[in-house]
């Protein structure tokens, strides 16, 4: 068919049939902004801030209003109100609506496989532990995933500002917990402020557990971080890595290795890793025989959704059909999942092309 018609220009009703993965996407962050107002008006936290309350003591009482809060240019801004969100979902029955309604969104993007990141609290949060947060998260997951059709597993972020003897406790934690979904580990967080060498520990018990693993690196920091990633902590993919860009000679690396980096393209705007698309690098690491992979990070407080995440792969990087799809096998060959689900995902792909 695609001989026939010899048309390699993608459209938006082909990236929307698209079967495709999502492997870098933060729950809390993906929270539908409707949702979010809900949760507030739910727990009382309002704008404009009350002298003393939690809006004031989280540093956004700068903004007025919300409205003004979501137009944040800086990465620290971003933090904020990806913690304000966290400290509106408080009950199981959040989380489990949460989760259903980004199950749900991905799918409306043609999302057919995520990995969702969340952290695990070191106490507890409000009226939850870690075993009542991912209950909630697997309660949902199976339902809304077994209804639209969408598979899902679990990645827990440990935090490196959580420090490596906490992320240890949790992820000693974690295996106690029984069969929760969950397939891998990562630490997100202030990675200019936390280096990788430390977690080389928690890292090593990690892959004891039978766990694969993911740091966050070369977002907020260079080359280096990434380097560290790969030799001190040896990990699976990297979450965005594009400032590799920077070092030729870890172009060469990631190349040979083929590692798979998570790229996020409009997280990379929004939080100022790039001024502008024309400035990222993306385009330069396909080119150089990287191993990307696209996904939307956390597209409700960025505005965003992974089906825009590939528009701008066709409207701003020019890439054809045959180049998006090497995208999407790319995400789907490096899931954490078994060989035989990456065959039937990248068989799926095959049936549109
Ligand atoms: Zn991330």
């Amino acid at each position: 068919m695609k001989h026939i018609m010899n048309n390699n220009k993608p459209n938006d009703e082909f990236l929307r049939m698209l079967p495709k993965p999502e492997l870098h996407l933060h729950l809390i962050g993906a929270i539908r902004r409707s949702t979010l107002e809900d949760l507030m008006r739910k727990y009382s936290v309002n704008f404009p801030a009350k002298p003393g309350g939690f809006i004031q003591k989280l540093k956004l009482d700068k903004y007025k209003n919300l409205d003004e809060a979501f137009r944040f240019e800086k990465f620290e801004d971003f933090l904020r109100l990806y913690i304000l969100c966290m400290h509106v979902i408080r009950e199981p029955e959040d989380m489990e609506r949460l989760t259903g309604e980004v199950l749900e969104d991905l799918r409306n993007c043609g999302v057919v496989y995520v990995e969702i990141s969340i952290n695990l609290p070191p106490d507890r949060h409000f009226n939850m532990d870690s075993l009542d947060i991912l209950n909630a998260i697997n309660k949902a997951g199976k339902r809304v995933g077994e209804k639209l059709g969408i598979e899902y597993r679990i990645i827990i972020d440990l935090v490196r500002d959580y420090g490596p003897e906490k992320s240890m406790e949790i992820l000693n934690s974690m295996a106690e917990m029984g069969d929760q979904n969950i397939v891998a580990v990562d630490i997100g967080g202030s990675e200019h402020r936390f280096p990788p060498g430390p977690y080389r520990e928690v890292y090593k018990r990690a892959r004891e557990l039978g766990f694969r693993t993911r740091a966050h690196a070369g977002e907020a920091a260079g080359p280096e971080s990434v380097w560290g990633a790969i030799r001190e902590l040896k990990v699976d993919r990297i979450g965005h890595g594009v400032r590799s860009i920077e070092d030729p000679e870890l172009i060469r690396y990631l190349v040979r290795k083929q590692i798979p980096l998570e790229v996020c393209p409009t997280s990379n705007i929004r939080t100022g890793v790039y001024s502008s698309i024309e400035e990222h690098p993306l385009r330069k690491l396909f080119d150089a025989g990287v191993k990307i992979t696209l996904n939307s990070d956390d597209p409700g407080l960025f505005g965003s959704n992974v089906l825009g995440e590939y528009r701008l792969l066709m409207d701003r990087f020019g890439f054809s059909k045959d180049e998006i799809v090497k995208v999407v096998k790319n995400g789907f060959e490096s899931a954490f999942i078994p060989h035989d689900r990456k065959e039937y995902y990248l068989s799926r792909l095959e049936l549109v092309m």
